[in-house]
């Protein structure tokens, strides 16, 4: 059994299939989805398709993407607040900073992050985190928040070496994806795959982007059907058996979400 941390099934490219996309899952092995909240309406309709849902297949996190901080309100906050007590809504996020894109003022990336991570502190959810080529920042504006929350993942680690050592040292939880599978672009990574404790590495697929370039029949539109795919990448660039890593990755998900 594996899970997906993160898979971004508001997206638009879901609106037809979503249950065949749901159900294909199921039959990869993808037992559990954390479908990614990336701003106020995708949050709303998360939990929305949870509710079709067992609720022990399908669970949200809840945020506002650092490209959508520009139109960050502080009533958004209070919406997550009154949806905490549903039972799919595992963590907050996703919420960072992104300064390889800036769709949003770094400023306000920056004031929308500090909401975020209070949040966390404040209802003591674990905090599902982005992070593109703003590591300084990122790094600076956590720091003072770490003692008080939780748990934190910093999903789709594509950074460089050091600062995930920096991360691990900082007890982060690191998600990977399906860029790992990306030779020209990812395989930095197969080294810093390494030096993440088993209880620390989770696996995500980022459906719909992020395709992995090593599927054969590779569709345009990723999917978290994909994920068994990235498990045995994964498994064979750190010589373990695609068991070990389903096991390893599901136990630490489980944990760190309390599914
Ligand atoms: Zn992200």
């Amino acid at each position: 059994m594996l899970i997906d941390i993160g898979a971004n099934l508001t997206h638009k490219s879901f609106d037809k299939d979503l249950t065949n996309v749901i159900n294909e899952a199921e039959k990869s092995g993808v037992k559990k989805i954390i479908i990614t909240g990336a701003d106020r309406d995708s949050n709303k309709q998360a939990l929305k398709i949870c509710d079709e849902y067992p609720l022990s297949q399908l669970y949200v996190t809840a945020g506002c993407h650092p490209h959508y901080a520009k139109d960050f309100k502080s009533s958004d906050i209070k919406t997550i607040k009154d949806n905490i007590n549903n039972p799919h809504l595992k963590a907050i996020g996703e919420c960072g900073l992104d300064y390889f894109r800036n769709f949003s003022p770094r400023q306000k990336q920056i004031d929308c992050f500090k909401m975020f991570l209070e949040l966390s502190c404040e209802l003591q959810k674990p905090l599902f985190l982005h992070q593109r080529d703003s590591f300084d920042d990122f790094i600076k504006i956590i720091e003072p928040y770490l003692k008080d929350i939780p748990k934190y993942v910093v999903h789709c680690w594509t950074g460089a070496k050091d600062e995930l050592e920096v991360l691990i040292k900082k007890d982060a939880y690191i998600g990977i994806t399906g860029w790992v599978c990306d030779e020209k672009r990812g395989e930095h990574l197969h080294e810093q795959l390494k030096i993440i404790p088993n209880n620390r590495l989770m696996i995500e697929t980022d459906s719909p982007y992020l395709t992995p370039k090593t599927l054969k029949n590779k569709n345009h539109r990723n999917v978290p059907a994909n994920l068994p795919h990235i498990a045995k990448y994964i498994a064979k660039i750190t010589n373990k058996t695609y068991d070990q890593i389903c096991q390893q990755t599901t136990n630490t998900a489980i944990n760190f979400f309390g599914l």
